[in-house]
């Protein structure tokens, strides 16, 4: 067996901001069905050990990055949780990574150093478990998601840990590097050495996830689009060149959604559950009973997003007017930067057919996603993406920007595919408001004709959106970097 330790700054259900805890928290038992064991290193934050019931201390560390700290072993949620808790760095209200003004916490480079030094130190010196061997637990492979835990690799090194635990990083979204000023090298316990271009430098400044990219030993991303976009200078926010001569063991993994939680026939928070496409209609009109939008002769759209410039929220807004004027209807929910939130505001008070629920509402989510006709998603960019999955699932059509996850993910309804029968959705590209507007009249075209609505909906909810097949290509990778014992 194939011992993995995934490290993460979030992980769903416990804490979420986004798609990265929803991948951290199925990959476990996605990857157990392909014989290994993955346990998932989180940081001890409130809302965490609030859900922690029986708890072992493991490991300890009198000094880490400025206090005491010890790692506690739990099970919740069907995971089997390693817990950082280090209660300066983590025990603090407000979000993950900002404070409760919406600012970042200062100290977070220190923080996430914290998460990936501690991983570091069980990927060498394992953790006490009286169920293993010798009575200590060490995983064989250490897989770091994001900046946060990209420093694990470099510490390895400096350890002088080198070839004796596997090291992955990968890449959810290039975007957050995990950049700290240069003053604060020692503070971070990085090697000076090492702060080159050809390190973990980056203009001046350290780069975390730099120094993963440059020091572990494979790199992923979570779809092969978006793998081959993070080698060209328009996508890979700086680090293209270095990318590029690592693409060799750089390779771009499809996530897969968790099927037991977004399933149409069983979901307990939808108004009707449904196999088929036909079982959408009662959805359909709770939605617009809930969101107060009246009967409509188009299609209504539904959009569950982050409220920024990466999720072309300020194209979605340009383009509205064209799907209102084909009778179509959009229901958002969503949260982000407070001039998105005030301008959808704004619309839906003058606007009978756009309804605008701002937050984080996860009930909500799933009747958008069970009860809309379409799915929205302008993303200029997008690594992978969830909710187009999501949607596929539930015979809701996407019409997505032809990008990362969204073009491996959607097959665009051009007359080849529609002759051929195996269109799922739309795409546009590229990504700016007209080609969007010209989308949304296809669709609302497309919608029109109930036979090829029909053909969409139920090549929609065949498609394969599940961990299988990505499952497969983790658990080759990781027996591949697993030092041979
Ligand atoms: P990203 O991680 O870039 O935000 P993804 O599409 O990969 O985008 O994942 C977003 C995840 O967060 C999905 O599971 C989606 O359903 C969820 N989500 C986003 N915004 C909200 C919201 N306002 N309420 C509930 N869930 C949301």
């Amino acid at each position: 067996m194939t011992d993995v330790l995934s490290v993460a700054s979030e992980c769903a259900p416990l804490i979420k901001t986004g798609g990265l805890a929803d991948v951290v928290g199925a990959l476990p038992s996605a990857l157990m069905q392909e014989g290994l064991r993955m346990r998932v290193l989180i940081p001890g934050y409130p809302a965490v050990m609030a859900q922690l019931s029986e708890t072992r201390s493991v490991l300890e560390d009198p000094d880490l990055f400025g206090g005491a700290a010890r790692v506690l072993a739990a099970e919740a949620a069907d995971l089997d949780l390693l817990v950082l808790d280090a209660p300066h760095l983590y025990d603090r209200p407000g979000g993950p990574y900002i404070d409760e003004s919406g600012a970042d916490w200062p100290d977070n480079p220190e923080r996430f150093a914290a998460l990936s030094w501690i991983a570091a130190r069980i990927g060498l010196e394992g953790v006490t478990d009286a169920q293993a061997e010798g009575g200590t637990w060490r995983p064989e492979v250490l897989q770091c998601h994001d900046w946060q835990a990209a420093l694990a690799p470099e510490y390895v090194h400096a350890m002088g840990g080198t070839g004796k635990v596997g090291t992955i990083v990968t890449i959810h979204n290039i975007a957050f590097q995990g950049l700290a000023e240069a003053s604060r090298l020692s503070a971070l316990r990085l090697p000076p050495e090492r702060f080159t271009p050809d390190g973990f430098e980056f203009w001046g400044r350290i780069s975390a996830l730099k120094a993963g990219l440059t020091s572990a030993d494979r790199l992923t991303t979570v779809s092969p689009t978006y793998a081959a976009e993070l080698m060209r200078d328009d996508y890979g926010g700086g680090l293209d060149g270095l990318l590029r001569s690592r693409r060799d063991h750089l390779s771009g993994i499809l996530n897969g959604i968790d099927e037991t939680v977004w399933n149409p026939a069983t979901d307990e928070h939808i108004n009707r559950t449904y196999r088929s496409a036909r079982g959408k209609a009662p959805n359909t009109a709770a939605l617009r009973g809930a969101m107060g939008l009246p009967e409509a002769e188009g299609p209504l759209c539904v959009c569950v997003t982050r409220l920024t410039e990466q999720k072309g929220i300020d194209l979605l807004i340009e383009a509205l007017p064209r799907l209102l004027r084909r009778g179509g209807q959009l229901a958002l929910l969503g949260s982000g930067e407070a001039r998105f939130e005030d301008a959808l505001r704004e619309m839906a008070e003058r606007e009978p057919n756009l309804a605008v629920q701002i937050g984080y509402d996860e009930v909500l989510a799933h009747r958008l996603i069970a009860g809309g006709d379409a799915i929205l998603v302008p993303s200029r960019f997008e690594p992978c993406g969830l909710t187009q999955l999501y949607a596929l699932r539930y015979g809701t059509v996407p019409l997505v920007a032809m990008t990362g996850g969204l073009a491996d993910t959607v097959i665009n309804a051009n007359a080849a595919a529609l002759d051929r029968g195996v269109a799922t959705g739309v795409q546009f590209h590229p990504v700016i408001a007209e080609t969007f507007g010209v989308a949304i009249d296809q669709l609302c075209d497309l919608y029109a004709r109930s036979d090829l609505w029909g053909q969409l909906q139920r090549n929609a909810m065949r498609q394969p959106v599940g961990w299988g097949p990505s499952a497969q290509a983790y658990a080759a990778l990781f027996r591949e970097v697993a030092p041979a014992a």
